[in-house]
């Protein structure tokens, strides 16, 4: 079985260009806009899968966060990219988590049906964020969003699946967690496809030319030691990889 994959372009944010490449190695001080995106996974048994779903209000994220101005327009929310290919939010099945931040796990109530896949060491980082409690950039909860934690442990929780490590979301689809590399429980999906493996890594490489081809780490990271060992895995085990923040993902994105 070969799947499908769509990604879902789910706003917009304009964010220093220093979280591209590990900040010492760049005097970079630009800001560039870049996409979030989710992305669709189409020819599941089970029916179709989410990974990532966006942030939960534009300027929320901005105030809170600091980094730039967001948006989301009309036809950027979660149903109506679903509705792009023909799926209602009520048929996804699985909604995947790679990690717990603000522009990634914003949508999980728009997924009613959904059962939600997320690193328990991920959900315990966000709702206590480790780190300086003031920073330039990131808030006080370190790009987490307490209103997403609130959600994740009550009105959601019943369809919560907490994994430890490696899950096999269903045969040729697989969660790999990498911790402690963009955030504390930051997984990847790897996906098989007509083309090859498919790596939908979140945020652990945000350019592929710098950080797979180069293993240059981005931005941010808890272990520098962790994030190169994952970039390096990455490199190694997909043929195709699809960062969260670059508009190329857009572009080569539609698979199968
Ligand atoms: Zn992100």
């Amino acid at each position: 079985m070969n799947y499908r994959i769509r990604p879902l372009l789910l706003g917009e944010a304009v964010v220093p260009n220093v979280l591209d490449v590990f900040w010492s190695l760049t005097l970079d001080q630009a800001r560039s806009s870049v996409p979030i995106l989710g992305f669709l996974i189409l020819g599941a048994e089970e029916g179709p899968i989410v990974v990532d779903c966006g942030m939960r209000d534009p300027r929320r994220a901005q105030e809170i966060h600091r980094l730039g101005p967001h948006t989301c327009a009309p036809d950027q929310t979660i149903p109506a990219q679903l509705a792009r290919y023909e799926v209602r939010p009520e048929d996804v099945s699985t909604l995947v988590l790679t990690h717990l931040h603000y522009d990634h796990a914003g949508g999980c109530a728009l997924l009613p049906n959904a059962r939600i896949l997320v690193q328990r060491t991920e959900l315990m980082a966000a709702a206590a964020p480790m780190g300086p409690p003031s920073l330039e950039i990131g808030g006080k909860c370190l790009f987490y969003d307490r209103a997403d934690v609130a959600e994740l442990v009550d009105l959601v929780w019943d369809r919560i699946h907490l994994i430890e490590g490696d899950y096999e979301v269903a045969p040729g689809i697989d969660c790999v967690l990498y911790a402690n590399s963009h955030s504390p429980g930051h997984q990847c999906v790897y996906v098989r496809t007509g083309s090859g493996t498919a790596a939908i890594v979140g945020d652990i490489a945000r350019k592929i030319d710098l950080n797979i081809d180069r293993l240059i780490p981005p931005g941010l990271f808890y272990d520098l030691e962790a994030m190169r060992r994952a970039l390096a895995d990455i490199r190694k085990r997909a043929d195709l990889v699809l960062p969260t923040h670059d508009w190329e993902t857009l572009k080569k994105g539609t698979i199968g």
